[in-house]
């Protein structure tokens, strides 16, 4: 029994996480070029070859770049919500794909996964919650707040990864037009640092112990301030990184170490 995640590239610049469940491995998103696909894959221990599926969170360019071709390539079948196969089928030469219509459980690889809603501006974004041997993994990044139906699928997972995009101070006070920057403060934007913090006490407090922060802005966060704000906010409620819990950031570009069950 056991449940291994490793982000391979984590920000607006590329997303890939590998998620690998009693040896079989998936991919969540697929928005980083191939070469450095397969090198972060290989430090994990996987081929590319032996990715069962992909599982896409919504149609941004971050998150889908190379799923046409790694998916004909490599013979690797996409999934993703109807909204989003419908879009990504728009933007990239995609053939085939498998979509789900309501947010239904299903297999893939040996393990359960289950879709859920995100607050995004996406056609119909999701995040997702994947069970492999009784060990529950829960994935949840470009979100403009912990929705509730976020929050109840986070609570009680075994492993998170959770969006810290940027701090609101240096997104405010960065050179993004004013546009782009209501874009991510808002509720269908990108949590912030704080509003991440905020997210991992009531995680922490259901009992998972496992927490990875991801998807962080390269402009208007840096990977300190992103562990320091909720390390602190932690330790500031008596707890303790490190003791009570584990907390990664993962990688802007490369493959971070992440966490195994
Ligand atoms: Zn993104
Ligand atoms: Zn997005």
């Amino acid at each position: 029994m056991s449940l291994k995640v490793v982000p391979l590239s984590s920000s607006s610049s590329g997303n890939a996480v590998l998620v690998t469940g009693n040896g079989r491995s998936i991919l969540i998103d697929c928005g980083i070029p191939v070469r450095r696909l397969k090198e972060g894959l290989e430090s994990a221990g996987v081929r590319l070859n032996d990715v069962e599926g992909i599982l896409l969170t919504h149609e941004h360019d971050d998150h889908i770049r190379t799923a046409a071709v790694v998916s004909e390539n490599y013979g690797i079948p996409v999934y993703a919500s109807r909204g989003t196969l419908r879009e990504v089928k728009s933007r990239l030469d995609l053939k085939g794909g498998f979509y789900f219509e309501k947010m239904r459980t299903f297999s893939l690889a040996g393990m359960e996964i289950t879709p859920f809603s995100t607050p995004h501006d996406a056609v119909q974004p999701v995040g997702y919650s994947i069970s492999a041997g009784g060990l529950r993994y829960t994935q949840a990044t470009d979100i403009g707040y912990f929705s509730p139906e976020v929050e109840s699928k986070m609570l009680r997972s075994d492993i998170v990864l959770i969006e810290s995009n940027h701090d609101v101070d240096m997104l405010i006070n960065g050179r993004y037009p004013v546009c782009l920057k209501e874009r991510i403060l808002s509720r269908s934007g990108h949590l912030s640092n704080a509003g991440c913090a905020e997210a991992v006490l009531k995680i922490l407090d259901s009992g998972t112990r496992n927490i990875i922060l991801g998807h962080l802005s390269e402009r208007n966060n840096t990977t300190e301030l992103a562990y320091e704000t909720t390390a602190e906010a932690i330790e500031k409620r008596g707890g303790s990184v490190g003791k009570d819990c584990v907390l990664v950031v993962a990688n802007r570009r490369t493959a971070t170490r992440g966490v195994e069950l």
